[in-house]
């Protein structure tokens, strides 16, 4: 756990000899912040690590230039709740985030509570300019809009996916959508109204992310740029498309277009940080938000076990790296497990003024394991929780071993010896220490958990959502 520091800084006046006079630097050297999310990607589907038929040099260059995450974890094997880690910094179920929310812009509990505070806002409290791009996905209510939880901007749809062709986007507003499938078909918005946007959605999106940061390179910035892309449904134009006549696979050929268009704009993200000189100084996170539905998107997670939806490797276990030139040496290959509610930490310990966090953080400053400055792994245990199916799942921060607890079934695997999740050690005698400790873990932060606050994305839950909704306002 992350103890809130609070840092103080001073104005440095430096000589600029080059020109001759004295210049002010920015209040203070704060790195500026850029995560790139993806929906539903596969583990394998990055060239960095080892995919063959979608080349990605750009997200590649994010793992060369800085360090690769060999197992990077996020907080849940679906879209929503893996978001809600991700925004807090904080497991998403001890606040009642546990599924996928309905898109329901009427109701202000369907989404990201406002006990929470998000990065946006904890960046705020240092003076970052912040901005959203791309799905939302914490809450499709006014007073759950990025722009008032914590985004001074913000350019996308509120729901769990969308459609990416302009021409299929015929609701004016978010609010006449009914239901997710209506949500896929709104206008695209910018800060809460309606845009007439023309271009394929991942260049847009691309396009706006590279507009803020030419906009706001003179002051330190957080962008999240949450892309839909690759998740369903599979949608290319022929400019991506034209780039994979080498895969048959009709599917697959166009999520790898899907995936080469997001890399052109990491691309392009990349190319305007150097043109604004604020490259070496800007922390780059690139993650996927769950392991890859490979039946539905045609992505491939690999040797991991399962995808989307599991929490086996292929469900959580997803392609992360970091560049962050003057602070981490390129090239670096980080096989200590980390989860995505690092990234919050990372960033609250990494900002050099006064950052008011009000909860608790739960994940680690990863940056003395990526530059090597401590001895040994810090002592952690990961955890997950499937609530509707009851299944706990916990993993050694500092070892290999994951176990898996549903009602009617144990497993305990060594992810690092047996990284498919083959043969089940649970019964093994000579694992009956660590096996008890992980069990034991896992009850003590069960303790913590919340019931679930909404309803989600199962079509039962839904019918009842609807029902009790449509009581309530006839
Ligand atoms: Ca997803």
């Amino acid at each position: 756990m992350i103890k809130i520091k609070y840092y103080f800084f001073s104005v440095i006046l430096i000589m600029a000899s080059k020109f001759g006079i004295t210049q002010t630097e920015p209040l203070s050297k704060n790195p500026n912040i850029i995560i790139i999310l993806t929906d539903d990607q596969g583990y394998n589907d990055v060239g960095f690590n080892g995919c063959e038929d979608i080349p990605t040099p750009n997200i590649d260059r994010i793992a060369k230039e800085g360090v690769k995450f060999t197992n990077g974890y996020v907080t849940y094997a679906v879209c929503g709740p893996s978001r809600a880690g991700l925004m807090t910094g904080r497991y998403q179920d001890q606040f009642g985030f546990s599924r996928n929310p309905i898109f329901s812009p009427q109701d202000p509990e369907m989404g990201l509570p406002l006990s929470e505070q998000t990065l946006a806002d904890i960046v705020k409290s240092a003076g970052y300019k912040t901005m959203g791009v791309g799905k939302w996905h914490l809450g499709a209510h006014a007073g759950l809009h990025p722009n008032v939880r914590g985004f001074d901007e913000f350019f996308g749809f509120l729901g769990g996916g969308h459609r990416y062709f302009p021409e299929e986007w015929t609701i004016e507003h978010e609010s006449e959508a009914k239901g997710e499938g209506g949500s896929y078909r709104t206008k695209i918005q910018r800060n809460g109204k309606p845009v007439e946007e023309r271009e394929y959605l991942t260049d847009a999106l691309s396009r706006e992310a590279v507009s803020f940061v030419k906009q706001n390179a003179g002051h330190p910035f957080f962008l999240y740029l949450a892309y839909n892309a690759p998740h369903t449904p599979l949608q290319a134009t022929e400019k991506y498309l034209s780039r994979f006549h080498h895969i048959a696979d009709k599917k697959r050929r166009t999520y790898a277009a899907m995936v080469s268009a997001v890399d052109d704009g990491v691309g392009l993200l990349l190319q305007q940080l150097e043109k604004s000189g604020i490259s070496n100084n800007t922390i780059v996170f690139f993650l996927s938000d769950n392991g890859g539905p490979e039946q539905d998107n045609a992505s491939d997670n690999g040797v991991l076990r399962a995808g989307k939806s599991s929490f086996y490797e292929g469900g959580i276990h997803v392609p992360f790296a970091m560049r962050w030139p003057d602070k981490i040496k390129a090239g670096q290959v980080c096989e200590t497990p980390v989860i995505s509610l690092d990234i919050a930490a990372t960033i609250v310990a990494n900002i050099r003024d006064r950052v008011t966090v009000k909860n608790e953080l739960h994940g680690i400053d990863v940056m003395p394991i990526v530059n090597g400055t401590v001895k040994n792994t810090p002592k952690r245990t990961l955890f997950w929780r499937r609530y509707d199916t009851q299944e706990h799942i916990a993993r050694q921060g500092n070892g290999p071993f994951k176990v898996l607890l549903k009602t009617n079934k144990k497993e305990l695997y060594n992810v690092n010896e047996d990284i498919s999740e083959t043969r089940n050690l649970f019964e093994e005698n000579q694992h009956k220490t660590v096996r008890e400790f992980l069990v034991k873990e896992l009850e003590e932060w069960k303790m913590k958990l919340k019931e679930p606050a909404f309803l989600g994305l199962v079509k039962e839950q839904m019918d009842e959502y609807w029902k009790q909704r449509n009581k309530r306002t006839p």
